[in-house]
């Protein structure tokens, strides 16, 4: 939108002069709201499982003198007390990556590990999902960036794609090495992606439609968290998605570049 928040000083000077200072604070402003609407966020995601904790310690208690009631607890008790461990990693995840634009130490990174790591922190996820998690053969590719960031980038759009496919289907994980850019897909066989909830899904907080979302234990930060790392490398993440068919989520990162070696006579 057009508004504008400008912030105004005057000062006089001597009889016949007034100095005017215009100082234009929308972007501080709308950073501040962005701070606003995230800790109210929080605090909302926060209030679900804290309050589930609190239900659940009372009902143990009064259950205590029943085995089965009491095991079924404790089960749920560290469900939830799970869920709020990972709420809150990725809300100190996503802090650090909202809180700068570049990475303090970006490092040659070989993709084929960055793969093969996320795709081992998923083994036990595709295979109580029973889905079949398939890779291509290695790329060779290398980016300029932080090795753990782009695995966690990754371990999320994984996680998703098993977490909302259904049995027996396939997810791939992909690596094409184009002109200047290093593109990694992840390929799903799952529920797809509604045209008008597209847009929105790298949003912080946001689910899609609750009967897809629900009982997956989600925060609604994993996508967000993988568009900041993306951002950081300088690159993107986009998303292709047809209802009922899948969806493909592509990190595009820019292609490190070698060191050319310099000419023998130049060398003095
Ligand atoms: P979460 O998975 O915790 O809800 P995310 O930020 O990872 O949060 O994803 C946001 C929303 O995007 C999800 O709630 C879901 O509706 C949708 N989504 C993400 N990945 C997929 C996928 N592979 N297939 C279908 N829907 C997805």
């Amino acid at each position: 939108d057009a508004s504008l928040l400008l912030f105004v000083r005057v000062a006089r000077l001597g009889a016949r002069y007034v100095l005017l200072l215009a100082e234009d604070r929308t972007e501080s402003f709308r950073l501040d709201e962005m701070r606003r609407d995230f800790i109210a966020n929080i605090s909302h995601e926060l209030k679900t499982p804290i309050g589930a904790v609190g239900l659940l310690a009372e009902a143990l208690v009064s259950a205590s003198s029943e085995p089965e009631q009491v095991k079924r607890f404790a089960k749920r008790l560290t469900k939830e007390s799970e869920r709020l461990a990972r709420i809150t990693q990725e809300i100190i995840e996503l802090s650090r990556l909202q809180a700068t634009d570049a990475l303090a130490r970006p490092e040659l990174v070989d993709i084929d590990l960055v793969v093969s790591m996320a795709i081992d922190q998923n083994r036990v996820a595709a295979e109580s999902h029973e889905v079949l998690l398939v890779t291509k053969a290695k790329s060779g590719a290398r980016v300029y960036g932080d090795e753990a960031l782009l695995v966690t980038a990754l371990h999320n759009l994984i996680a998703n794609a098993i977490q909302y496919s259904p049995v027996r289907s396939r997810v791939g994980v992909g690596v094409i090495r184009r002109d200047d850019v290093i593109e990694i897909a992840v390929t799903d066989q799952g529920a797809g992606i509604p045209a008008d909830e597209l847009d929105r899904v790298f949003e912080r907080f946001f689910r899609g439609d609750p009967a897809r979302s629900r009982n997956t234990g989600g925060s609604g930060l994993g996508l967000s968290i993988v568009k900041h790392v993306a951002q950081n490398h300088s690159g993107d993440v986009r998303v292709w998605s047809q209802l009922g068919k899948g969806s493909t989520f592509t990190i595009r990162l820019p292609k490190a570049i070698t060191a050319i070696p310099i000419p023998q006579g130049a060398q003095k």
